[in-house]
């Protein structure tokens, strides 16, 4: 009998009552470490006091009014991104998907609204993953997210990844209107795009006058020690999408952009019932507030380089099992040579918990407010997982 939930994942045999900073407890009281913090979502780990207060004190206030009114803490919201960003404006979502969904709907409505509608191609790249909506499916193809759910949505052009003759092409084809990408694919498996190759590619658009598309839902919100990861290669997007730490696990997202690219974004051309409601923007502003403080972000930056060092050493250490480091800040990949996902049930076993990705790698998204404490313990339960994959393989 099929399970009252729709079996539409492969769930580990655990589950969470409570959390404390970076660790998740089960009701025997059982903890582990949370280094895949619920997918990057946990940007401030579980039960953070600030967020908490922020949350209840508008759940005591006022939960929703819906758009068809003005929300001064989504005004607030926006604000802040606005000032902390390359983006002139913002429209608020409940996911991912919808935030991509936004910035997808933003650059065709843009050549639209330009007196060139046959513009509405989207270069898109091998690995890519962008959401779970028809249109995103279609923008990242890829058999095993678009199997079985044809017809998909026209209007992408996918590229494999480094194929420069295809890239300078697909720009120059007159139906083309923009390019989007990850600057770190994550669901892929933590493959960091050059510096060179971003900067590469935002001259492509400015030549073209296409329009670049990022999409930082996962790699965004302080990650890589820096707010958005674009900001290392020293160039900025036409449009960004964002969500995951955003809400650090209230759902929210956002589509940002420059005046130009959102000309066409008019009254009546776009909405969503829930986006940017007070008790999400509450939440976000928190974070975001946090994460902008002085000094968070290089602290980031040096715990990545602490767990690079950590996770460097853990390879050499066990080099039938894992392969090598990539990644920036605290996103970074894991390769493997043993299966990725005996990696991470060994983990389970040790009491850390890691999320597998494309590639063979196995993923660290921790809070970002990781202690060195924790850090250490980390790599502890991790090195016992790869000796216990040793084990096994041997
Ligand atoms: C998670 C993710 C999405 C989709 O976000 P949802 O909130 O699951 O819709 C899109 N793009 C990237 C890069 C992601 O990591």
């Amino acid at each position: 009998m099929i399970p009252a939930v729709m079996p539409t994942y492969s769930r580990a045999p655990l589950s969470f009552v409570s959390g404390e900073g970076s660790w998740l407890i089960e009701a025997d009281g059982r903890r582990f470490l949370d280094l895949g913090g619920g997918i990057a979502v946990a940007a401030l780990g579980h039960a953070h006091p600030a967020l908490v207060a922020a949350l209840t004190e508008q759940a005591g206030r006022l939960w929703h009014t819906s758009n068809l009114y003005r929300i001064p803490a989504q005004e607030q919201l926006a604000a802040a991104l606005v000032e902390a960003t390359f983006a002139d404006t913002v429209f608020f979502t409940n996911s991912g998907a919808e935030a991509m969904e936004m910035a997808i709907k933003v650059a065709r409505k843009f050549w639209h609204h330009n007196g060139a509608p046959e513009r509405h191609r989207i270069v898109t790249f091998d690995g890519a993953f962008h959401g779970r909506t028809l249109g995103t499916i279609s923008a990242a193809g890829g058999e095993k997210l678009t199997r079985g759910f044809g017809p998909l949505l026209p209007g992408f052009t996918h590229l494999a990844w480094g194929d420069h003759d295809a890239l300078r092409a697909a720009a120059a084809h007159p139906e083309t209107a923009a390019i989007l990408i990850e600057p770190i694919q994550g669901e892929g498996g933590i493959r960091p795009l050059p510096q060179q190759c971003l900067t590469g590619l935002r001259a492509l658009c400015d030549e073209h006058g296409l329009l670049l598309i990022l999409d930082e839902i996962q790699c965004g919100m302080g990650r890589t020690g820096r707010l958005f990861a674009h900001e290392a290669a020293g160039v900025a997007p036409d449009i960004m999408a964002i969500a995951k730490g955003i809400g650090g696990g209230f759902p929210l997202g956002a589509c940002l952009a420059t005046e130009s690219a959102a000309a066409g974004m008019t009254a009546g051309t776009h909405g969503s019932t829930y986006g940017g409601n007070p008790l999400a923007c509450a939440v976000g502003s928190k974070v975001l507030e946090i994460v902008t403080a002085p000094g968070f972000l290089s602290q980031v930056a040096q715990r990545g380089d602490a767990m690079r060092a950590g996770l460097e050493a853990l390879v050499a250490r066990h080099p039938g099992v894992l392969s090598g480091v990539r990644g920036a800040g605290l996103m970074l990949g894991l390769g493997c040579v043993v299966p990725n996902t005996d990696m991470v049930e060994a983990g389970y076993a040790e009491g850390v918990l890691t999320v597998p990705g494309g590639d063979n790698v196995v993923r660290l998204l921790p809070p970002l407010t990781l202690t060195d404490a924790d850090l250490a313990e980390g790599l502890d339960r991790l090195d016992r997982a790869a000796t216990r994959c040793a084990a096994r393989a041997a």
